[in-house]
């Protein structure tokens, strides 16, 4: 069984800005620029980080292209509809009643501070606007981050499952660190760089759906190849160990 070595012994605070954009460089080298987020426009980029909630986003997606195709992306049109309506319309992306709650909450949020006008959101400073958002019925750090990085382009890292499952695993955090201590991890190490934010999210999404699974397949990850100090303990206790001779 594989265990964390770095945080176990030394702890994350060794790890250092130069580090984590190693690890960041590694994983661009790999995949490319992920080009998150996957939307044509900030309504649409709100709208699916609140389907994403709880659910896979090929559930999510698809009930964004419901609304998209029946021309419902827009803040204004969705209050018009009201839940009942809205609701079996988002069917896929399950818990579909408390999200057309939610979304509606944000349409009038959004509709009575920001008079409809994303800019003017946008201008809000960003304690202020986190704090209103994570207010809102059903908005938790994820979602609330999502919206503050994706849509309104502030500095703002979001962190989730697959960032505790491969952060815990190289030994960044511990697996039960809290949603503000593997957030700080990054924030306190990196510049606020939206751009950087951006990808470096979109990259642990990456290899934490496609490699640095429940079962990782650690022999196709960027992150075994690295350098021994920064490699992922979780590969280096699974070599085969060589028996000694008697
Ligand atoms: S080496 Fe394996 S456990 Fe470590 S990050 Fe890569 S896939 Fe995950």
């Amino acid at each position: 069984m594989s265990t964390l070595i770095r945080s176990e012994t030394s702890g994350s605070s060794e790890i250092t800005r130069d580090d984590l954009l190693t690890y960041y460089q590694e994983l661009h080298d790999a995949y490319g620029h992920q080009g998150w987020w996957p939307s044509e426009g900030w309504f649409e980029t709100i709208v699916g980080a609140v389907l994403a909630q709880n659910v896979s986003w090929t559930g999510a997606s698809q009930a964004v292209s419901t609304l998209k195709k029946s021309g419902l992306l827009d803040p204004e049109a969705l209050l018009l509809l009201g839940p009942d309506t809205l609701a079996p319309l988002i069917r896929s992306s399950r818990y579909y009643n408390q999200k057309a709650v939610r979304l509606l909450v944000f349409a009038e949020f959004f509709m009575t501070r920001y008079r409809g006008d994303i800019s003017l959101m946008k201008q809000e400073e960003t304690g202020l606007l986190r704090e209103m958002l994570l207010e809102l019925k059903g908005f938790g750090p994820e979602t609330v981050d999502s919206i503050l990085l994706y849509a309104c382009e502030k500095p703002v890292f979001v962190v989730d499952a697959y960032t505790r499952r491969i952060g815990s695993r190289i030994g960044w955090f511990p697996v039960d660190a809290s949603y503000e201590l593997m957030q700080n991890f990054f924030t306190t190490r990196l510049f606020p760089d939206p751009d950087l934010f951006n990808d470096y999210h979109a990259q642990l999404v990456y290899l934490g759906t496609s490699i640095c699974r429940t079962k990782p397949v650690c022999e196709s990850c960027p992150i075994r190849q690295m350098p021994e100090d920064l490699r992922c303990p979780f590969v280096i206790s699974d070599t085969p160990r060589v028996r000694k001779k008697p």
